[in-house]
């Protein structure tokens, strides 16, 4: 699969499917070896790289940007030890310990990998065969242009491991009871209703935990974690937590990334030396090592939505959808993406924004669908920003094209400075919930950003947090 950088569309370019004479697909899918795999993709590369292509009479040129891969991907790829390695780190040549039959990473990171260091095999315990590797022939760097995936190692990796230490490790310092495992549940059913129109997916109980998919641990991690969180772990393992949110938070932030890299790094690397002491060194294993390197792959590559799997999978998934039996997989998978791609450039008419959805009277629109978020006078669709200002909108109105946001400021809102570098984040919070009676009028061309706003009966605090863009 591949993608335009800045574009959200994907498209297949190969499909691999090991499969008997009969064509049924055989549950072993992996090839044997990886330059079998990357011949046809580099013989066609090589070809585009030289010479560019034709499309409606235009010349294009490409190049290469990124190979986005879990971490089992990449080291098929690349013919390198396994997560489960001795030195299995992609970035650094830090040579792991063993504890506890697994492969750990409790100290500070070791000399950086580069790309000639990798294509000169300098660390020979790292590869699994001196053959050079098929992409080093078009240039593609081994080490730079293979980022961390921030779904696989952020979201499915360190935060669902946290998740499952706190409600599945019994008697640990660190795990929650079961009045406390209960209340999570209902509070992730709470925030639901407050989650805005944008996320795929809202909470589930701890008790499909077992079924979260990456979006959900995403949305618990970047938004409600911290306040669900907030009176049921410890101070130490709150405060750790939450720097993983807030570091979480910048890199993906297309602005703070770069503006604030370092907090993000400073704040990466306290969380994984802290986790050896927190939580115990087992769990300091490949992907919790691995958040000492995100901060490079960003300075490179720009936020983390920008080189993740997420569109990958979720285009994965269309495509497994579309198989409906065993056999001739590659000729069904064949026949689907060429019907859709036919059906797109039939539609190649893209929506133009802003779009007002529901006519009410008085020239009054029930909502407005703007091109990263939709804002309407009810929840959870109405809290937006406006130089550092939250206000929640109470009407939308168009005269003759000239759309106009009504909203009321809410008044008494401290920036969230719980760890003393989160302030960068304009996270809002207050204790009491006070509404200013002034409607103030906007274009939307005023708005910064779209806010998240939860609460739940009982808790003292009502928090404001911005939406970040790709939910
Ligand atoms: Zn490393």
């Amino acid at each position: 699969m591949m993608s335009v950088s800045n574009y959200e569309d994907v498209f297949l370019v190969g499909c691999y499917v090991n499969s008997d004479a009969e064509g049924v697909r055989s549950p072993k899918t992996k090839p044997e070896a990886s330059n079998i795999f990357l011949q046809p993709l580099v013989d066609d590369l090589k070809v585009l790289l030289q010479q560019g292509f034709y499309y409606d009479e235009n010349a294009f040129s490409i190049s290469i940007g990124a190979f986005v891969c879990d971490s089992p991907a990449r080291a098929f790829i690349l013919n390198i030890k396994s997560h489960s390695g001795y030195y299995c780190c992609s970035k650094c040549t830090h040579r792991g310990e063993r504890y506890m039959r697994k492969i750990t990473f409790p100290s500070n990171a070791a000399s950086m990998r580069t790309d000639s260091s990798f294509k000169e095999k300098l660390q020979k315990e790292h590869h699994l065969t001196l053959d050079q590797n098929l992409l080093e022939t078009i240039n593609v760097g081994c080490v730079t242009q293979f980022p961390i995936d921030y779904m696989h190692c952020v979201c499915l990796g360190v935060t669902r491991q946290l998740v499952k230490l706190w409600v599945k490790n019994k008697n640990e310092s660190y795990s929650l009871s079961k009045s406390q495992i209960e209340n999570l549940s209902f509070e992730n059913i709470v925030l639901k209703k407050q989650f805005s129109s944008e996320f795929p997916r809202v909470p589930r109980t701890i008790d499909e935990l077992d079924r979260w998919k990456a979006t959900e641990y995403r949305s618990f991690l970047l938004y409600s974690g911290p306040y669900v969180l907030q009176n049921k772990l410890d101070e130490k393992r709150y405060r750790h937590f939450c720097k993983l949110h807030f570091a979480t938070r910048i890199l993906c932030h297309p602005e703070l990334c770069c503006q604030f890299n370092n907090v993000a790094k400073e704040l990466l690397e306290e969380f994984v030396n802290d986790f050896v002491y927190l939580y115990g060194q087992e769990f300091v294993t490949y992907n919790c090592h691995s958040l000492k390197h995100l901060y490079g792959d960003v300075l490179k590559y720009g936020s983390l939505n920008h080189f993740s799997a997420f569109k990958y999978e979720n285009y994965l998934y269309q495509l497994k959808k579309t198989i409906k039996k065993g056999s001739n997989v590659l000729a069904q998978i064949s026949n689907r993406v060429i019907e859709k791609s036919s059906i797109i450039k039939q539609e190649t008419r893209r929506e133009l924004f802003p779009i007002l959805k529901g006519a009410l009277k008085d020239n009054t629109f029930r909502a407005i669908i703007c091109e990263l978020f939709k804002l309407s006078a009810r929840p959870p669709d109405n809290y937006f920003c406006v130089n550092k200002r939250v206000y929640i909108l109470t009407k939308i109105t168009a005269i003759n094209n000239d759309i106009c946001i009504f909203a009321k400021e809410v008044k008494n809102l401290q920036r969230n400075d719980f760890e003393s570098r989160s302030w960068v984040l304009n996270i809002y919070e207050t204790n009491c919930l006070l509404i200013s009676d002034n409607e103030e009028k906007f274009n939307l061309t005023n708005i910064d950003c779209k806010y998240l706003y939860f609460y739940i009966e009982g808790y003292s605090k009502h928090c404001f947090i911005p939406l970040l863009k790709n939910e």
